[in-house]
């Protein structure tokens, strides 16, 4: 085993999908929707892959994007970010959104650059960050309340901790808004703290936006490279399996000004090479005819969080009537709920060097049927204690599925 993958061998999606394969719990543990994607979208593919006009769609394309995709996603993001983006050499389409953060950090990471993470944190960015060598410097966000009613809008960043943990080695930050899987929408006024200090500091904000799209009631998603002389220091990346409901398809991408996405490009050009050609093509179609609706109620950039924002209220009250006291989320689709309570009135077992949530999520999942995520899986060891008070329960599902989680957590109040 290579030198570099020590410490960094778990990944708590391993650990708790294969749980989800022995007990069979009903599953709001790992993110994806339990019902069909739209029609247009799953046709796009079928479509793509028997077309007998153009049997090359199910050979190799372009290494970068197939280049009906980048058009569609240049097309796009030209517009919402209000200059024209070079579908050449501006976008790069991967792997999902996991491998467009692997390919970011690995292409503009130098051995010994530090890289800030804001916390919580979609977990594979602090070995991602370590695999190109350098060092992850964390920064919390911490709850101003925990008692009541609380929202993702109370966790907020210290922002002398945030002004200190940049150094004249930092190289990068990382930020997800909306979050995973605190479902907070950053603010204006946050973002711009962070886009000064970036600038002050000559550093690369590296902008998980994959959530772009689920935003509810009151809440704006702002997109970093639309801040002032940002679009030249930010990359961002966004994910078909999250805007179109379809994670199984894992394909994602990068943009950003070409300086910046040359060395993503490079690490691409030697790993993954080219993406799914069909499922880029059928990506492609989808974002074409999104496009022609941009706006309307009936876009599925509008329609989805309509949908989710019901289910996220339904769920809240279900959470709240059992006793798992939730931080509504702004954003996303995953809901953080305090076990504190919950936990000190049962055995859950398991060894005591094993955080609280990890061995609450197993013994939910084995005992009663439900499956979490243990949410210090997004937290260094150093701030690990923030997230064992909470699970983490996604709710893009059926309504019925939510309701019977509901019933199973009844039962433990
Ligand atoms: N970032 C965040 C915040 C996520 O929640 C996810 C999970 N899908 C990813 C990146 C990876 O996305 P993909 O499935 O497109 O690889
Ligand atoms: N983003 C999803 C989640 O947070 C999926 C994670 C994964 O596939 N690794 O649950």
């Amino acid at each position: 085993v290579a030198e570099k993958t020590s410490g960094i061998e778990k990944s708590v999606w391993v650990e708790f999908i294969q749980l989800a394969l022995e007990v069979k719990p009903l599953n709001l543990g790992q993110g994806f929707p339990d019902f069909a994607a739209p029609d247009t979208v799953r046709k796009a593919l079928a479509k793509a892959c028997t077309n007998d006009t153009n049997v090359l769609l199910n050979q190799y394309t372009r290494s970068f994007g197939h280049p009906r995709l980048v058009a569609a996603l240049s097309k796009l993001y030209s517009k919402l970010i209000g200059r024209e983006i070079n579908q050449q050499t501006e976008v790069l389409v991967t792997a999902g959104a996991y491998e467009a953060l692997f390919v970011t950090i690995m292409g503009l990471v130098n051995k010994g650059d530090e890289v800030i993470i804001i916390e919580p944190f979609f977990d594979c960015y602090m070995p991602q960050v370590k695999l190109a060598g350098g060092t992850p410097v964390f920064v919390p966000l911490r709850p101003r309340k925990t008692t009541g009613v609380t929202s993702s809008e109370d966790w907020v960043f210290d922002t002398e901790e945030l002004a200190n943990a940049f150094s004249d080695k930092t190289k990068a930050i990382i930020v997800n808004t909306p979050n995973n899987p605190l479902g907070k929408v950053f603010k204006y006024e946050e973002l711009m703290m962070i886009a000064g200090l970036c600038k002050k500091h000559n550093v690369i904000a590296i902008m998980d936006e994959v959530y772009e799209w689920m935003f509810y009631t009151g809440q704006e998603h702002i997109r970093m490279a639309t801040l002032p002389d940002m679009w030249e220091r930010t990359v961002t990346i966004g994910s078909a399996g999250k805007t179109f409901s379809v994670t199984g398809w894992k394909t994602g991408w990068a943009y950003g000004p070409a300086h910046l996405m040359k060395g993503p490009q490079v690490i691409h050009q030697h790993s993954v090479y080219t993406c799914t050609t069909p499922v880029q093509e059928a990506v492609a179609e989808s974002f074409e005819i999104e496009l022609e609706r941009f706006g309307t109620p009936e876009c599925y950039f509008k329609s989805l969080p309509a949908e989710l924002e019901v289910k996220r209220d339904n769920f809240v009250k279900i959470l709240s009537d059992s006793g798992f006291n939730p931080i509504i989320p702004e954003g996303g689709y995953f809901i953080l709920a305090d076990v504190r309570d919950i936990i000190s009135k049962i055995n859950i077992g398991g060894s005591p060097n094993e955080r609280k949530d990890f061995r609450f999520v197993k013994w939910l999942s084995r005992n009663r049927k439900l499956q979490g995520i243990p949410p210090s899986a997004f937290y260094s060891p150093e701030h690990g204690d923030i997230g064992e008070n909470y699970i983490r329960f996604c709710f893009i599902k059926e309504d019925e599925n939510l309701e019977k989680a509901g019933e199973i957590l009844r039962t433990l109040k």
